[in-house]
C-alpha cells in the first residue's frame, strides 16, 4: 500500500515549473526557508507553519510544487495518496497513517506529501465512509501525528493536496494543522505560454517562437497536464511527418497545430470547486 512511500530527495526543480512564481515565492518563505535556515525562525520565536494545503483542479502543478519544495530544501520526500492508506480492516488505516510518520521520523528533514487528502479525511457528507466512526479514527490519528502527540514533529513538514477542499473534515483545517492554503488554479493565456515554454525545453532543437506561443494562448481552459499532452501529441505528429514527408527533425508549429485538434481540456468549468 505504501509503494510510493520511499524517502528520497526528488529531482523535480522549480525551473521545471512554469507560471507559478507567486506560489514558489510563498512556499519558499513558508516551507523552504524554515527547513534550510531554522535558526532564524527559532531565534524570532516564530511558530513554524504546521502544514500547507495545495488545492485546485487536477493537473495544475500541485504535486510538482511539493516535490520541488523538497528538492529546493534538500529534504527527503515521502509521497502517499489518501486512498492507498484506506483499509477496510479495523485499525489498519490508522496504522498505515502512523507508519508514514514513523518512516518520516527516520528521514528528517522530510516533506510528507498526502495527495488526495479528501479521500482519507472526508467530512460527514463527503466521500465513502465520511463521518463514520472509522473515518473519525483516521482523522484523529492524523491530527495526533500533526500535533506531535507522543513524538516530536521536528523536521517533518506536511503538505497535502486536494481537488475537493470542501469535503475535507474541518478539524483538519484548523490553525495548527493545515494552516496555509494555496490555490493552484488553471493557468491564464500567458501562464499557458510559460508552461508550454518550460515543457518544450526538454525537446531537442525545438524553437519556441511566437507561433507556438499563440497556439498555447488559444488552448483555453488547458491545465499544465493538458499542455503536456499537447506536447506529446505534437511529438507523435512530428514523427509521422518526418517519416512521411521529411522536414525538420524536431517539433514544429505544424505539429502543434495537428496536436491541437486531438487534445481537449480535461477540466470543465463545472469541475472547479469553490472553497
Ligand atoms: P492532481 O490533482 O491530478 O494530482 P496535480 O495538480 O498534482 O494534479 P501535477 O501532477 O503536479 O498536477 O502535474 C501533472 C503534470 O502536468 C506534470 O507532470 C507536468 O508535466 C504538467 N504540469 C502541470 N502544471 C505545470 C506547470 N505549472 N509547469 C510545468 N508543467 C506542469
Amino acid at each position: 500500500a505504501l509503494r510510493e512511500g520511499f524517502a528520497t530527495i526528488p529531482s523535480t526543480t522549480f525551473a521545471s515549473i512554469g507560471a507559478l512564481d507567486d506560489h514558489i515565492r510563498e512556499l519558499t518563505e513558508t516551507v523552504i526557508s524554515p527547513i534550510r535556515d531554522p535558526a532564524v525562525y527559532t531565534k524570532l520565536g516564530l511558530p513554524a507553519w504546521s502544514g500547507t494545503l495545495l488545492w485546485g483542479p487536477p493537473g495544475c502543478g500541485k504535486t510538482l510544487l511539493a516535490k520541488a519544495c523538497a528538492n529546493a530544501s534538500h529534504a527527503n520526500f515521502i509521497s502517499v495518496k489518501g486512498p492507498e492508506l484506506l483499509n477496510k480492516y479495523l485499525g489498519e488505516s490508522e496504522r498505515a497513517v502512523r507508519q508514514v510518520f514513523t518512516r518520516a521520523r527516520s528521514s528528517v528533514p522530510v516533506i510528507v506529501f498526502f495527495d488526495e487528502l479528501d479521500a482519507l479525511v472526508p467530512t460527514r457528507d463527503g466521500g465513502v465512509g465520511g463521518g463514520s466512526e472509522a473515518s473519525a479514527r483516521v482523522v484523529n490519528t492524523l491530527l495526533a501525528e500533526l500535533d506531535g502527540v507522543g513524538h516530536s514533529r521536528e523536521g517533518i513538514y506536511f503538505i497535502a493536496a486536494t481537488n475537493r477542499p470542501d469535503i475535507i473534515d474541518p478539524a483538519m483545517l484548523r490553525p495548527g494543522r493545515l494552516d496555509m492554503f494555496l490555490y493552484v488554479g488553471l493557468p491564464d493565456a500567458e501562464g499557458r505560454v510559460e508552461i508550454l515554454r518550460t515543457l518544450c525545453k526538454k525537446v531537442n532543437d525545438l524553437v519556441f517562437d511566437e507561433s507556438v506561443a499563440t497556439i498555447a494562448r488559444e488552448c483555453d481552459g488547458f491545465s499544465g497536464a493538458d499542455l503536456e499532452s499537447l506536447l506529446r501529441r505534437a511529438g507523435l505528429a512530428a514523427v509521422r511527418r518526418i517519416k512521411s514527408s521529411g522536414g525538420p527533425d524536431t517539433i514544429i508549429t505544424q505539429d502543434f497545430l495537428h496536436a491541437k485538434t486531438e487534445v481537449r481540456r480535461s477540466v470543465g468549468v463545472e469541475d472547479i470547486t469553490k472553497f
